[in-house]
């Protein structure tokens, strides 16, 4: 879209800029990461705030979502194009405006959007797609509109949305509590579902279903975790939400009752290896199964719907937790963590 003439604008002439820092810091891709995330892949450059000219305003970013994608964004052309070498590293976060000389922001707006990884963006036209302004919620932190009300209550309500639960079935989720993994567990709940989920540690296991509500949880670190998911799913699988890929991925399968649906949202254990994580097709052809891959971008036109409805069901019932990280330094410990197991619900970086 084409600038609107300056006389068109309604801002004052003079900007006053002392709530802004001079300085910008921001994560840029350095080299294409092999396994974790090694010291310098991303490096910490510090450049002048910009001016903003018209049809521009300036965010300063408070909250970053870290995501399991941003590590494929490091290494391959996936749904999105690789972030290139130099380039600020791409990442969801919350800002403020801070600056505007848009007619459509004004300062003190809210928004969530590609921020990047660094401490200001600008927003104009071409990043104004990425961008949503949110509401203030009493007694709310902003960073829910990165987790429960972001990306991961987002792709939990679609992709349960198509599992299509039905009371009495049972429903298997990984990283069960992670940000994606519990609000898929909890609306599966909601619908009548017996829920199982998958998790990396005791504590985790014992959070999900003493706290959540799951019927059961495994932690797949222990030897006999094959056994005790059979133990959990006497009757079989019916849905599948998959996280992690691999060898869990293939028991679950192995599990699946005729006819079952399989929700393929990621595939975590593959992303630092370069190596997809996927299944057994034989195993799909014998059990008849339903498999759909989904990305959450395909949804955006009803991202408004599903975090009104997340929000209405959060005040009442939905729970989360967050691991919080702080300082922009941190962002590459933070990407890391979701791949050692390092957070329990959303990670999110406070800058
Ligand atoms: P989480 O908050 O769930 O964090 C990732 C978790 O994955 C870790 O805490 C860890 O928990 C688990 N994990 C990491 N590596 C392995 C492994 N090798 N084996 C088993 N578990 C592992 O992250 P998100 O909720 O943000 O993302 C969850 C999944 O959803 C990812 O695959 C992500 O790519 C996908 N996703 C897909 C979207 C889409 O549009 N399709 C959108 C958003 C997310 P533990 O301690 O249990 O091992």
């Amino acid at each position: 879209m084409a600038p609107l003439p300056a006389a068109a604008w309604k801002f004052p002439t003079k900007i006053f800029r002392s709530e802004v820092s001079n300085t910008n810091r921001q994560l840029r891709l350095q080299n294409r990461p092999k396994g974790l995330l090694a010291p310098g892949d991303l490096q910490l450059i510090e450049s002048p705030v910009p001016e903003i000219k018209d049809g521009q305003v300036l965010a300063c970013v408070k909250y970053l979502s870290s995501d399991p994608t941003m590590r494929v964004w490091m290494a391959a052309d996936t749904y999105l194009p690789i972030v290139p070498i130099g380039e600020v590293m791409r990442a969801i976060g919350f800002a403020e405006i801070v600056e505007s000389r848009h007619p459509d922001y004004k300062k003190g707006d809210r928004v969530t959007g590609f921020t990047g990884l660094q401490d200001y963006v600008i927003v104009d036209e071409s990043a104004k797609p990425s961008f949503q302004k949110v509401p203030k919620i009493p007694f709310v932190s902003d960073s829910v509109f990165l987790g429960v009300l972001g990306i991961n209550g987002i792709t939990a309500f679609f992709g349960m949305e198509i599992a299509a639960p039905k009371k009495g079935e049972t429903l298997v989720v990984s990283a069960a509590a992670g940000a994606t993994g519990i609000i898929v567990g909890q609306i599966g709940k909601f619908h009548g579902c017996r829920v199982v989920g998958i998790a990396g540690s005791d504590d985790k296991c014992a959070w999900i279903t003493k706290e959540l509500g799951f019927d059961a949880a495994i932690n797949y670190k222990h030897p006999d975790w094959k056994e005790k998911l059979a133990a959990a799913t006497p009757k079989g699988i019916d849905i599948h939400f998959e996280n992690v890929g691999g060898d869990i991925m293939q028991e679950v399968l192995n599990r699946m009752n005729l006819h079952g649906r399989v929700v393929l949202c990621g595939l975590i254990s593959g992303y630092t290896k370069g190596d997809p994580g996927l299944a057994s097709f034989g195993t799909v052809l014998v059990k008849r199964l339903r498999v759909q891959g989904f990305i959450i971008l395909d949804y955006a036109s009803r991202f408004m719907e599903a975090a009104t409805q997340l929000g209405r069901k959060m005040f009442g019932k939905l729970k989360d937790r967050e691991t919080i990280v702080e300082r922009l330094e941190k962002a590459p410990d933070a990407i890391n963590m979701l791949f050692t197991g390092g957070n329990t619900g959303k990670l999110i970086v406070k800058l």
